[in-house]
């Protein structure tokens, strides 16, 4: 299965604090992480780890942030050729938590603002030979679009993951075959907190199909003929981070491998499932031999 993600690459800097700083204040933090982020090359590690062949197309800034990100794509064999250096500073995002798990989060979007429909053409072939283009919306939102347009026109499937949620014209919806949005997004993106209404109300919007991740409760499917819930396994939940962004590599590799939507949904729930078992972003996310042992294992 091959997949193109257009999307945000990341360096995050998480503080571990005693408590949160308010106005003026300067805490003292009591440890300090750097790892790969951002929402785009997350959902690139989950791809490839979990079998796809991946090409990433993104932008970094020339700078110290930049080289770690491009060096650690080998481990997952992402190559880098899609990858522009811009002249800004790559993304960053810095992250306090304080002994309760609280965080706040500031992100500065640098290099992922500089990725445009230029650089994105250029891997047209690429992006016509690919089964599925993921995209979310932690680059311009003129860039999301306009990549939509040129993925559906050259049929490749397009998948959307609204995150942040941002609001795009119906017309866009029209040209994406598969939105997967968390129940936050949901409700901000149609005005409804009921699941089944707010996944009605994507498919009036032009999408053709709909996953909805609901946390530990697992995940809600819904296209023009059929709604379909899949339960989430019961696991000892200990840093979310990441999880959608894994769910999202797990549904689409299993539906690269033609199983039908309800396996592939459960594929996913478990790929989620282990990440949330797992502390940190990236280095939570399975590979396929993990999933299919955890799945093994809950199966005898
Ligand atoms: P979320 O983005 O929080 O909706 O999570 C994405 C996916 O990860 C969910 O659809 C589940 O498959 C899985 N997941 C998240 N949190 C948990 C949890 N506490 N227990 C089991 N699975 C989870």
């Amino acid at each position: 299965m091959k997949a193109v993600v257009i999307g945000s690459m990341n360096m995050d800097f998480t503080m571990d604090v005693d408590h949160l700083p308010s106005k003026g204040e300067t805490v003292p933090a009591v440890r300090l992480r750097t790892s790969p982020g951002g929402k785009g090359l997350n959902q690139a590690v989950a791809l490839a780890r979990l079998g796809a062949e991946v090409l990433m197309v993104g932008a970094v800034g020339n700078d110290a942030s930049g080289k770690v990100l491009l060096g650690n794509l080998p481990k997952d064999r992402i190559p880098d050729f899609a990858i522009k250096t811009v002249d800004d500073s790559t993304g960053n995002a810095f992250i306090t938590v304080d002994s309760q798990g609280n965080n706040t989060i500031v992100v500065y979007p640098g290099a992922n603002y500089k990725l445009d429909m230029h650089w994105v053409e250029s891997f047209k072939g690429e992006i016509e030979s690919a089964d599925f283009v993921v995209l979310q919306m932690e680059i311009p939102v003129e860039t999301v679009i306009a990549s939509i347009e040129l993925a559906h026109n050259l049929n490749t499937k397009v998948v959307l993951n609204p995150a942040p949620a941002l609001p795009l014209p119906d017309y866009v919806y029209t040209m994406v075959d598969l939105v997967i949005p968390n129940e936050t997004e949901l409700a901000l993106l149609t005005g409804e907190t009921n699941i089944v209404e707010g996944a009605r109300k994507l498919l009036q919007m032009g999408a053709n199909a709909v996953v909805v991740t609901l946390g530990s409760e697992g995940c809600f499917y819904k296209d023009a003929n059929q709604e379909i819930s899949v339960e989430g396994f019961k696991v000892n939940a200990i840093d979310s981070t990441a999880a959608g962004d894994a769910f999202i590599g797990g549904l689409l590799t299993a539906l690269g491998r033609h199983e039908d939507i309800g396996t592939a949904m459960k594929f996913a729930n478990a790929v989620g499932a282990i990440t949330v078992t797992r502390p940190g972003a990236q280095e939570s996310i399975p590979t396929y031999e993990e999933v299919e042992e955890f799945l093994r294992r809950r199966e005898p």
